[in-house]
């Protein structure tokens, strides 16, 4: 028998629901209670609405086969800022209520609600209740809600109901919400520990917690390790994981994309488009001091087909410059001379604040083309469109200087 006091620590998990969806919804309206997936520029659904669910479209699932399920389906591209955005968004109303909030993921958030009740004159599924409806009015988005006494619970919590559910699991009713979840949608306990419990005939989260403390002794019978330990402690309400508010929201990217026209099946013209982006997007990264890990570059035809591929770096870069060969490998592995071309983009993720990982790592090579690199978009920057060559095939509507340096090697 679990026994734990109603609510000796309080933890909110909010977790916006098919969040990509939502949020293409939200900026859409006429998208509202359409069946929409979000990663066009995959060719795989990234995101899938309520709507698109109810026919059984699932993430990873490819655009063919869903259109076959679904021949009504929104098929959109990511918008990978507006994302980041809506974010932000949503951790600033949090925010405005605790100021213990971890940004968990782009669409998760843990908070400390504990002792709020009093100065927000609320109960806490009052305060869920605000929550969700301040972010549902002020957003578009809908929520799910959890409060609980950890973060294990807390995220469970928020699972039960969705979309828009809230839930609340107090001390004295931890035994029986348990009791209703499958082990295998226990936080941080994978197929294979899942798996592993079964054969022992534990099958629910409760039956797990309720385990004595003794399985976890070197002589027990079940061989559990330290996490399994971790875990069974938050599920009887112990706080093991604790609420790190400087954990940042890592989904930062940036992306950008463009149409030309005409459209065109020319290698030369296709490469000097996406290449503009390429800086383009390089060069805000380098104005908010983002290192890149990692980039997706996509194609899209005239018929609105998507062609993409990732590339992840071997180090994390600033300068495309010095990333071109890598890129354009990349770009002839998906173009097509027999196909036309529209638009073309790129998406840069993995993004941080520091290159350190791999100081020390490389010889002084890469450190010198870096800081030759850096020198010359030093220069190049004030004022100036940096093309790098592209300038020879795009055609310019500005008379704003442009340099040509096609030939540039460092
Ligand atoms: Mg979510």
């Amino acid at each position: 028998m679990l026994q734990a006091s109603s609510w000796p620590t309080a933890i909110l998990h909010l977790d916006a629901n098919a969040f990509f969806a939502s949020v293409m919804q939200a900026v859409q309206p006429k998208l509202k209670g359409q069946p929409v997936v979000v990663g066009a520029e995959r060719g795989i659904a990234t995101a899938i609405s309520y709507e698109a669910k109810a026919y059984g479209i699932k993430r990873g699932m490819l655009m063919a086969q869903i259109k076959k399920r679904c021949p009504k389906i929104v098929i959109l591209p990511g918008d990978y800022e507006l994302f980041s955005l809506f974010s932000q968004k949503m951790f600033v109303i949090l925010r405005q209520y605790s100021p213990v909030v971890e940004e968990y993921s782009v669409d998760e958030g843990f908070i400390d609600v504990a002792g709020l009740r009093r100065p927000l004159h609320c109960s806490y599924i009052q305060m869920a209740q605000k929550i969700q409806t301040q972010i549902n009015q002020e957003l578009g988005l809908p929520v799910s809600v959890g409060i609980s006494l950890s973060k294990s619970l807390a995220k469970l919590a928020s699972g039960f109901k969705k979309p828009l559910g809230i839930t609340l699991v107090s001390g004295p009713q931890l035994e029986s919400f348990l009791s209703q979840i499958p082990i295998i949608d226990v936080w941080g306990l994978g197929p294979a520990s899942s798996s592993y419990l079964a054969k022992f005939g534990i099958k629910t989260a409760q039956q797990f917690a309720s385990l004595p403390e003794s399985v976890f002794n070197k002589q027990s019978r079940l061989k559990l390790n330290k996490s399994h330990w971790e875990i069974w402690q938050e599920l009887r309400g112990q706080v093991v994981y604790q609420i790190n508010p400087h954990a940042k929201n890592h989904y930062q990217s940036i992306s950008k994309t463009r149409t030309f026209r005409p459209p065109s099946g020319k290698e030369q013209i296709v490469w000097a488009e996406l290449l503009h982006n390429v800086e383009a997007a390089f060069e805000k990264a380098r104005k908010y001091g983002y290192y890149v890990k990692k980039i997706l570059i996509f194609l899209k035809t005239q018929e609105f087909r998507y062609l993409s591929t990732e590339i992840c770096f071997l180090q994390k870069e600033q300068y495309p410059l010095l990333l071109r060969k890598t890129i354009k490998a990349a770009f002839l592995k998906i173009f097509n001379s027999r196909l036309v071309y529209r638009a073309t983009g790129i998406v840069l993720t993995e993004l941080s604040e520091t290159n350190q990982e791999q100081i020390g790592l490389f010889t002084d090579l890469p450190t010198i083309q870096t800081n030759k690199a850096q020198a010359l978009y030093r220069v190049l920057q004030n004022n100036q469109k940096i093309d790098f060559g592209t300038s020879l095939y795009l055609p310019h509507k500005t008379s704003e200087p442009h340099f040509h340096l096609p030939m540039l090697e460092i």
